[in-house]
């Protein structure tokens, strides 16, 4: 009789331990999905912005503070990319657990590679919403994996029991994400050195992983809006340099792009920075970059 209830106890044990999955708050859907690969069924993944969406300007909402409240770990990009709409709802929250500096705050930023660094004193005026480094860093499979690997530690430290599992998780996604990293560099590889322009600065790091070349922007600097006389000059500069493609995020007005299309006669091809930005075909980071590629290659090829 003892016995039995021994193995029972130790039964309900274990089931406990699967069930208590942590739960895990990312301020973007692409961290999510990297999250996903690497804590497997011992997570419970939920963004707050959509992949749809411009991660510098997400509306709150009240569900938003639920989910932060009951939040075991909140991932954050860093470098001020949430700076206007997540420090409040951390706040409102309630939840210590979820604070900076706390065990259940995670900021990917510490731990990639950042491309323009700003160099001397950080200047926020003109409205420059990049002021730290350029925070899209996760549009490069080097630092998809570097993020893996940061998110993988701190699952590990909140998880203990869970490490071996947690290891084998992030081990599958390095191969997965390197077998994968080659089929994207050999599809781009025919258009090395191609000259482009973006709407947003939203891809540098994309860009120099496949060998393009960024050579303008419809902002003037991130986050303002495009102005006549720097569009004019913008025209000039993509006749002079023979600019063939303009890429823009899904969640900007077309109107500026397709103008400027027409106007230098270059292909307008909109790009999803984030998985989830599509309605379809953009389901997790490796469906994101096939469909992001497959897209780029079709406009370099006109
Ligand atoms: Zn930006």
């Amino acid at each position: 009789m003892k016995k039995t209830f021994i193995v029972l106890a130790l039964a309900f044990a274990g089931v406990n331990a699967h069930a208590a999955a942590l739960n895990v708050v990312t301020s973007s859907s692409d961290l999510a999905s990297i999250t996903r690969e690497v804590g497997g069924d011992r997570v419970t993944v939920t963004s707050i912005a959509r992949g749809y969406q411009d991660p510098h300007f997400v509306e709150p909402k009240p569900s938003f503070l639920l989910l932060l409240k009951n939040a075991d770990l909140l991932e954050v990009v860093g470098l001020d990319l949430e700076i206007g709409w997540l420090p409040p709802l951390i706040d409102q929250s309630r939840n210590n657990k979820i604070r900076p500096g706390s065990a259940g705050y995670l900021d990917l930023s510490r731990g990639v590679e950042i491309l323009d660094r700003p160099q001397g004193a950080v200047n926020r005026s003109m409205g420059d919403v990049h002021p730290l480094g350029n925070p899209h860093y996760w549009l490069d499979p080097a630092n998809a994996v570097r993020i893996a690997i940061q998110v993988e530690k701190k699952l590990e430290e909140l998880r203990p029991a869970d490490a071996a599992y947690f290891q084998a998780q992030l081990n599958s996604f390095k191969t997965r994400m390197n077998d994968a990293d080659k089929r994207w560099r050999a599809a781009l590889a025919p258009f090395r050195g191609a000259k482009v322009v973006t709407y947003h600065n939203s891809w540098p790091n994309f860009m120099r992983r496949y060998g393009l070349n960024v050579v303008g922007y419809i902002e003037p600097k991130p986050g303002v809006p495009p102005s006549p006389s720097h569009l004019f000059d913008l025209i000039g500069m993509m006749k002079a340099q023979n600019v063939k493609v303009i890429i823009m995020e899904p969640y900007f007005d077309a109107k500026t792009p397709e103008s400027l299309a027409q106007r230098t006669g270059a292909k307008l091809v909109v790009l999803y920075p984030s998985v989830g930005g599509a309605k379809s075909g953009t389901d997790d980071y490796f469906s994101l970059f096939d469909t992001d590629i497959d897209l780029l290659v079709k406009a370099l090829k006109n």
